[in-house]
């Protein structure tokens, strides 16, 4: 018998399931599970296996409320939010199911034969889960991943499981056999070194934090598992005087306290032409006074409470006095939003301006609703500014300058841009991180190669 985690509803802090931890033994058991279940997954003609899929993505539609409220439950997610991420799931579903038999080799002309290519499934892949997008990241990499014909081991983080379990049993329902995709709860340090490590897996998939992906990738190179790191970001929004201004302070919040800035996307620093600077404080603050705060079951509400209790702690850490600048001096907070009283995890939605860009506040990933307004002169100081972190993930650019949105477009260091907008993923775009935010590609076609290796055949016919 396992042992059992509680997990608690962060807006009411009352618990709502007991989860098994499960151990090394478990793991490898599924670990075996998936090996013997990849045969008989790859030999199904390419339309079936699609169908399969198709039906999949069917029966979480049918099930699109349910996850969607699973999902609010346990991460404290605005419904909305829930709702639409529910629906990309369906969408990833189908997108792949689409791609199943269309993954095409190709024929190459060389002398003395005929030379072609295969995109051979590499196995067993491991997805290892972090908590800000439990079900939709869960299905970035099952997409994929059975598409290509690989089996799935999934491990979810040990406080946000609860849909990625929902998944597999619906997956089962549609008729996607036993052993093709399955979840392993439990610990990183035991589950996930262990997946890591696993002489049987081909690949691991790994979103989370840059700190444990460069520990997944050490603990992979032992037996040159496939990587793909999706990691931290500090991503800017870099405003300029000739923007539509009322609309990019509108759209701030919604690019930095969406999920309750608990998102890698999370347009945390928001870079704003000198000139302009006042202006924009002040349309930001009435947008801020708009970005309501509470129970997250409440469809008119916008943004719920952190994760859990020692997650806000991590977050209020970054605006205690003494925590914010480069010389240890305070933060100042120009604007801060409401938050309910009583049990829940709750921050305001918070605003630092103008914040100095040594400040840790400035430089480090807070994963919560907090941004901090820094100045900047001009488009040479914009792109120095945007480009000085570790991290290269996404971005926004704000300016009515068609020439400018490009050459921001093309110096700005991240894989994933947006002018005149704060949209970072869509199903059929490829997404993923420059720099210190990881490498290979998520979503769209380019997810494929991710999950496959090229094999190259050439079969000799002179003589
Ligand atoms: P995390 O601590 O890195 O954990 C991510 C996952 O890895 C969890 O399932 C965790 O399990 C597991 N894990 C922990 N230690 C491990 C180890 N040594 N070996 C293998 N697996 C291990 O990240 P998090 O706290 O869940 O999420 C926040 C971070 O993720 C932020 O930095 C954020 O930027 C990043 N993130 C990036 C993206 C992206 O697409 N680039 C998306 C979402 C989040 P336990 O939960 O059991 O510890
Ligand atoms: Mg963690």
């Amino acid at each position: 018998m396992s042992d059992t985690t509680t997990v608690i509803n962060p807006a009411t802090e009352s618990p709502i399931a007991d989860v098994p931890i499960r151990g090394l033994d478990e793991t490898d058991e599924a670990v075996a599970r998936s090996l013997e279940a990849g045969p008989a997954w790859r030999a199904i003609a390419p339309a079936d296996r699609a169908r399969l899929m198709r039906r999949f993505a069917a029966q979480v539609e049918e099930h699109a409320e349910e996850l969607a409220q699973l999902e609010t439950a346990n991460v404290g997610k605005a419904i909305g939010e829930s709702r639409d991420e529910v629906g990309m799931v369906a969408e990833v579903l189908y997108f792949y199911a689409g791609a199943v038999d269309k993954h095409r080799g190709a024929t190459v002309p060389v002398a003395g034969g005929v030379d072609m290519t295969f995109h051979e499934p590499l196995g067993v892949v491991a997805a290892i889960i972090p908590w800000n997008f439990p079900i939709a990241i869960t299905s970035w990499k099952v997409g994929p991943a059975l598409a290509t014909g690989n089996t799935i081991v999934v491990k979810p983080a040990e406080v946000t499981p609860l849909t990625a379990l929902r998944l597999a049993e619906l997956a089962l329902d549609a008729g996607i056999p036993e052993g093709v995709l399955q979840v392993v709860t439990g610990r990183g340090s035991v589950v996930g070194t262990r997946l890591a490590e696993h002489p049987d897996v081909a690949k691991v998939a790994f979103t989370g934090s840059t700190e444990v992906g460069r520990d997944v990738m050490a603990r992979a190179s032992g037996t040159i598992k496939r990587v793909t790191l999706e990691l931290g970001g500090k991503s800017a929004s870099v405003i300029f005087d000739d923007a539509d201004l009322e609309v990019a302070a509108a759209s701030t919040p919604g690019g930095v306290f969406a999920n309750a800035g608990q998102d890698c996307c999370a347009r945390s620093r928001a870079l704003v032409q000198r000139s302009v600077v006042d202006r924009y404080l002040e349309l930001l603050s009435k947008a801020v006074e708009g970005w309501t705060v509470g129970d997250p079951t409440d469809p008119t509400v916008k943004m719920g409470p952190m994760v859990t209790a020692a997650h806000r702690r991590v977050v209020e850490g970054f605006l205690a006095p003494g925590m914010g600048g480069a010389d240890g001096g305070p933060v100042s907070a120009y604007a801060r939003g409401a938050v309910p009283e009583g049990p829940g995890y709750w921050f305001p939605p918070t605003v630092v301006a103008p914040a100095e860009p040594g400040w840790r506040m400035a430089r480090e990933e807070i994963f919560g609703p907090v941004v901090a307004v820094i100045p900047f002169d001009d488009e040479e100081d914009a792109i120095r500014l945007a480009n000085d972190t570790p991290f290269g993930l996404s971005g926004s650019i704000w300016t009515r300058d068609g020439a400018r949105s490009l050459r921001m477009a093309r110096a700005i260091q991240a894989g994933n841009l947006s002018v005149n907008s704060n949209s970072s993923v869509r199903v059929q775009t490829s997404f993923g991180g420059m720099k210190q935010s990881g490498f290979g590609r998520e979503l769209g076609l380019e997810a494929l190669a991710s999950y496959s290796d090229v094999k190259n055949v050439f079969v000799a016919t002179d003589g």
